[in-house]
C-alpha cells in the first residue's frame, strides 16, 4: 500500500474513534454523555434513543452532532443547488451551501442579511430561541426562495452560582453590555475567507469539563434569564491554553468580566474566546496556527475559581463548541 494511502486511513480510522463510542458493561448514558461533555438528550437525538435506560453493551454511539444537510429539489432560476439542515438543535452552528451560477446569493435568517462567500455561510440558532419552524430566505438576481428549518429543544440543565460580594459588582448591566459589545466588534472583524481546513483540536491538552454549553444560569438566587455560552475547563492556573484553529488575534488584553481575554478571528464570521487566563502570550494582529500556545488558565475576572473558559460565535451567536471537535460544520 502507498504510504499516503496507509496515512490516509491512519487518518480517517483515528477521526472515526473519536466520533464513536462503543458501550462497555455497567456504562449509562448518562455516564457517556458527561465523559464526553454533552448531554444524554443530546446523545438520545444522536442516536434515536426513545429510552436511555435501553443501552446495550457493544453498542456503538455517534458523539459528533453536526446535523445532516439535505439537497432542496426543484428551485427555481437561478438557483442550481441549495443544501441545508432541516432540523438543528438550539444553540447549534450550521452550514448551508447555495449556488446560483456566478450569481452573488444573499441569506436572510433570524432578520439578518448575510451575503453568501463562494457558495458557502456559516449560521448558528442561538440557546434561548424556542424550538419550532424557522424560516431562511435564499436570495439572487430578485428571485427569493424560502425554505423552513426545524429548530428543536435540548435540555441541558440548570446552575446556580453564587458570587463573592467582592465580584458582585461586576454584574452590573452597563458593565456587562459594554464588554459584551467589545466582544462582537472583534467577532465582527477579522479575515473574511475560512482559515480552517480540518476539525479543531481541544484548547487543552486535559479533557476535565466543568460546565457544558447551554446550561441555564443563575446568580444568587436570581431568575435563569442567562445561559453558559461555552465550555468550562476546570485545570489548575498556569496550565497551557493552544489555539484550535488557524487565526487571526483579535482581542488579547484584560477586562473587567471576562478577565484577561483572548479571542481569535477564524473567517467566515466565526470567533473563539479563552477567558479568565493568567497570563497571556498573544497580541492583538498576530496569526496563529492550531496548536500555537495563546495564554495559561487562571482565575482572573468574574470567576470562582482556575478554570478556562471557551467559546466559540458564529457571527456573534454562542455555539457548542463539543461538536467541532469531531467535525466542522
Ligand atoms: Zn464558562
Amino acid at each position: 500500500m502507498h504510504r499516503w494511502l496507509l496515512a490516509f486511513f491512519t487518518l480517517c480510522s483515528l477521526a472515526l474513534a473519536q466520533n464513536t463510542h462503543t458501550v462497555r458493561p455497567g456504562e449509562t448514558l448518562y455516564r457517556i454523555a458527561k465523559q464526553y461533555g454533552t448531554t444524554v438528550e443530546a446523545l438520545q437525538q444522536l442516536n434515536r434513543i426513545r429510552d436511555p435506560r435501553q443501552l446495550r453493551v457493544g453498542q456503538v454511539l455517534r458523539l459528533n452532532g453536526q446535523p445532516e444537510r439535505t439537497l432542496l429539489p426543484s428551485l427555481p432560476a437561478p438557483f442550481t443547488s441549495i443544501e441545508l439542515p432541516l432540523r438543528l438543535a438550539q444553540g447549534q452552528a450550521f452550514r448551508v451551501r447555495v449556488n446560483a451560477g456566478d450569481l452573488p446569493v444573499q441569506v436572510r435568517f433570524l432578520g439578518i442579511t448575510h451575503p453568501v462567500r463562494e457558495g458557502s455561510l456559516l449560521l448558528a440558532v442561538p440557546r434561548l430561541h424556542p424550538p419550532g419552524a424557522y424560516r431562511i430566505d435564499f436570495q439572487a438576481n430578485g428571485v427569493v426562495h424560502t425554505a423552513s428549518l426545524r429548530v428543536v429543544a435540548v435540555e441541558r440543565g440548570r446552575q446556580s452560582l453564587v458570587l463573592p460580594p467582592d465580584r458582585r459588582r461586576l454584574l452590573a448591566a452597563d458593565l456587562l453590555i459594554a464588554e459584551r459589545n467589545q466582544v462582537l466588534r472583534v467577532c465582527a472583524a477579522g479575515p473574511q475567507e475560512q482559515l480552517w481546513r480540518a476539525a479543531w483540536r481541544r484548547p487543552v491538552e486535559r479533557e476535565r469539563i466543568t460546565a457544558i454549553f447551554g446550561v441555564l444560569r443563575s446568580f444568587n438566587g436570581g431568575p435563569f434569564r442567562s445561559y453558559h455560552e461555552g465550555l468550562d475547563y476546570g485545570l489548575p492556573t498556569g496550565t497551557p491554553v493552544y489555539a484550535p484553529a488557524p487565526g487571526v488575534v483579535g482581542l488579547a488584553e484584560s477586562l473587567a468580566v471576562r478577565g484577561n481575554a483572548v479571542v481569535l478571528q477564524h473567517g467566515l464570521g466565526v470567533c473563539s474566546g479563552y477567558w479568565h487566563l493568567s497570563r497571556i502570550t498573544v497580541r492583538p494582529g498576530q496569526r496563529v496556527n492550531a496548536g500555537d500556545l495563546i495564554g495559561h488558565v487562571g482565575s482572573t475576572g468574574l470567576s470562582t475559581g482556575p478554570h478556562l473558559h471557551y467559546e466559540i460565535r458564529v457571527h456573534g451567536v454562542p455555539t457548542d463548541p463539543m461538536p467541532w471537535y469531531f467535525r466542522t460544520p
